[in-house]
């Protein structure tokens, strides 16, 4: 049956890495069979300028109908100052709360082709390959009440509140059992259940859900500890899983391990299975339109697509390893540039990974 991916570049270098994703999707509907659709749509300051929303209700109509979304990235300093409510920003965190994406999926890789690109020694970061598993709808970023309240002394106070339901914390474990289970079968739990009610449950209830996968190894761990080993000796982890607040932290601290931030995908998905896939990084307004910007985050955001959505791991595989042959073969956009590899612009690299995956296929 053919799927429906909904394409939405967004802002800034979004336009340019959705461009050579683009041309991957082709190459895989044209010489590997893929049944996919394509559509593109507006979101951010982009839809901003052109609708007056950074979610239009066009788009968002789009984005529910469709089985998987593909985002560039959004926002720049041209909308930096309207609105919080018409922020692009506000165009993701509402795709992601429409949607329903609990879950998002960041891996940390590093390419061994890239080890020397990490401010860390390449022997303690070489190979790395952590799935972190993000709690995403859920805890100190939406629990009620919050707010900043005067007190009698005229003093202001700031408060937020963390909560998780038991069916919330179950149903992100069960995911990251279920990746353990197509990985390396390790799942860590980081929690910091020693101070916080919230997490005491959150650990009782991973311990539960466990009972369902006790072939996959389960640990815990207090995110204080999480965040000294993960970069002590980041490569004991496999798949780690924590709330929606130690997972923005932590994720943005393994993407750094790897030192090239325009390598790394990232997957949000709801109950159904439907996704958004996207780069983890932004729009970078300093690169924008200068064919610089490295496309590899978005095509390997593609990769994710097929194996957690369309169910295609094989092409998925494909995407990997011609990524991979791409490094090997010296080629760098000048993110990821060193001494003696051969410097290429944003459609080169996306150009190197087709003719790629057209060898790989015969
Ligand atoms: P950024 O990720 O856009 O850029 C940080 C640095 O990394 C910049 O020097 C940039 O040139 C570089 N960089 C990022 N992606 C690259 C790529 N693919 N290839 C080569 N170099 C790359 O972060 P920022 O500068 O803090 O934010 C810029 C805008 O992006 C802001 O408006 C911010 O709100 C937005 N943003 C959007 C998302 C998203 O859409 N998911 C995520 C983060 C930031």
């Amino acid at each position: 049956m053919t799927q429906n991916i909904l394409v939405l570049p967004g802002d800034g270098i979004g336009q340019e890495i959705i461009g050579e994703a683009l041309k991957v999707l082709r190459t895989l509907k044209a010489d590997y069979g893929l049944d996919v659709e394509m559509e593109e749509a507006l979101v951010g300051g982009t839809a901003y300028d052109e609708k007056g929303s950074p979610l239009p209700d066009d788009t968002l109509a789009l984005a529910k109908d469709a089985d998987a979304v593909l985002l560039g990235a959004v926002g720049g300093h041209k909308w930096e100052s309207l609105p919080i409510a018409v922020r692009p920003e506000k165009g993701l965190l509402g795709l992601r709360s429409e949607l329903g994406l609990f879950a998002n999926l960041r891996p940390a890789i590093l390419y061994p082709q890239l080890a020397d690109a990490s401010t860390l020694k390449p022997e303690i970061v070489s190979g790395l390959d952590i799935m972190i598993v993000r709690e995403l709808t859920g805890g100190i970023y939406f629990g009620q009440p919050r707010g900043v309240r005067e007190l009698e002394n005229g003093e202001r106070e700031g408060f937020n509140t963390l909560v998780y339901k038991e069916s919330e914390v179950e149903r992100i474990a069960k995911v990251a059992f279920d990746i353990a289970r197509k990985r390396n079968n390790r799942v860590c739990s980081v929690d910091k259940a020693n101070v916080l009610e919230c997490t005491e449950l959150w650990r009782d209830v991973v311990t539960q859900t466990h009972s369902s996968f006790s072939d996959v190894q389960l640990s815990h761990m207090y995110v204080d500890n999480a965040a000294m080993q993960l970069v002590r000796a980041p490569k004991q982890f496999d798949v780690i899983v924590t709330t929606n607040m130690f997972g923005d932290i932590l994720s943005d601290c393994a993407a750094m391990l790897t030192g090239s931030i325009g390598m790394l995908p990232s997957a949000s998905l709801n109950e159904t299975g439907q996704g958004m896939y996207e780069p983890i990084h932004g729009s970078a307004p300093d690169i924008a339109g200068q064919n610089k910007a490295n496309p590899l985050a978005t095509i390997l955001s593609v990769s994710m697509m097929l194996r957690y959505t369309l169910n295609e791991p094989d092409m998925a595989e494909h995407i990997d390893r011609s990524v991979s042959a791409v490094l090997d073969d010296g080629l760098r956009t000048e993110d990821i540039y060193s001494d003696g590899m051969q410097k290429v612009s944003t459609i080169e690299m996306g150009d190197a990974v087709v003719a790629k995956l057209k060898e790989l296929n015969n």
